[in-house]
């Protein structure tokens, strides 16, 4: 009741001159004695408790709860590990095979980030990439991967593998760095790799937060020579407007829809929409995440260019996917 009157009270607009201002607050609460007895420890869970107020929309209250130290605990050894993570070699990168359907053969692979630290096991890059992001690790990290990747690819198609091109994920944090293109470029002189050869993946969600930023870098991108793909497309808010806009090669179908297309009418519309429509706009299309064979012959029937998942061939270390190669 006093959070929920201390809020009400602060959000009263207040008369600046001619202008009306409000303001809102968000409060993190903490318990004595039961979460913590000493002082530094209640301010601490009061702060995660506020953080947490913040996440779940401004103007409101959170109670900390255990759970949440827990979780504000794992994300510190997280971020410490990986500060220390390239210089201890711990990175790897996994190489997940895209399938052209029309010829069944290998000819592309997406280079996939792998962590394993003896203190914290492997580290599923769904839950260390929005650490990296949120510390700026993501920059030198994301250098590493496109570094690795396009040396691993330059190594391939030397030994006369039959690879047309190496896709690299790229995460907004990175794509929004001034010297993005540049080192880039870098890049791919140092490592020898045709331009042509490379594929940046970027998540439709990072192009459209900076649309008119985001047209920009890729057409300098695309000036360069390098192959671009809308990641996980169909999950994030899309303008049409900008998409034809942007200067991209291929869409990348996220895998929600293919692993709805046997149960579910409205996925496999929407999976034959976008085919269509990138067809339509001269791009090729890739599906992720085909696991089941049925969903395999719905994108051979709806014409898709290319696919990826488990069924395919899952992420595995250069090695391996050499071996496929050959
Ligand atoms: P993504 O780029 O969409 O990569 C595809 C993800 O789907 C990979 O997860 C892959 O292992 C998984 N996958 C592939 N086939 C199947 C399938 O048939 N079924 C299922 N259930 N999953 C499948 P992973 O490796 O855990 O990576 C997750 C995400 O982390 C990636 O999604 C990408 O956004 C990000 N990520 C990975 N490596 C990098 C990197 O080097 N840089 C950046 N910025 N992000 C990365
Ligand atoms: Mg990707
Ligand atoms: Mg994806």
């Amino acid at each position: 009741m006093v959070a929920r009157r201390i809020i009400g009270a602060v959000a009263e607009s207040l008369q600046l001159e001619a202008h009306e201002v409000v303001t809102t607050s968000s409060i993190g609460i903490t318990v004595f004695p039961q979460d913590a007895r000493s002082a530094d420890e209640l301010l601490r869970n009061s702060d995660i408790a506020l953080q947490h107020a913040k996440q779940n929309g401004k103007n409101g209250f959170t109670f900390f709860d255990a759970a949440m130290n827990a979780a504000a605990l794992r994300r510190m050894a997280l971020e410490m590990a990986l500060r220390a993570a390239l210089e201890k070699n711990e990175l790897q990168l996994h190489y997940q095979p895209q399938i052209d359907l029309h010829s069944n053969r290998i000819i592309a692979a997406e280079a996939l980030l792998r962590w394993q630290t003896p203190e914290l096991g492997a580290v599923s890059p769904a839950e260390f990439i929005p650490v990296a992001e949120d510390t700026g690790l993501i920059v030198p990290i994301g250098a590493w991967v496109l570094r690795t990747a396009c040396r691993q690819a330059v190594d391939w198609l030397a030994d006369g593998r039959p690879l047309q091109r190496i896709a690299v994920n790229v995460s907004v944090r990175q794509f929004s760095q001034p010297d993005f293109v540049a080192s880039v470029v870098a890049t791919l002189r140092e490592t020898g790799l045709d331009p042509a050869a490379l594929e940046l993946e970027i998540t439709e969600s990072v192009l459209m937060a900076q649309a008119d930023a985001a047209v920009k870098t890729l057409a300098a991108l695309k000036r360069i020579g390098v192959q671009l793909a809308i990641d996980d497309f169909g999950t994030g808010y899309s303008s049409l407007a900008y998409l034809k806009q942007f200067p991209i090669d291929r869409l990348k179908i996220d895998r929600t829809f293919v692993q709805g297309l046997e149960n579910n009418v409205q996925d496999a519309a929407i999976v034959n929409s976008v085919i269509a429509m990138a067809r339509s706009l001269g791009l090729e299309v890739t599906a992720e995440g085909v696991e089941l064979p049925d969903q395999l012959a719905f994108l051979r029937d709806s014409a898709c260019h290319d696919a990826q998942g488990f069924l395919l061939g899952k992420p595995v270390p250069p090695e391996q996917l050499s071996a496929l190669l050959a």
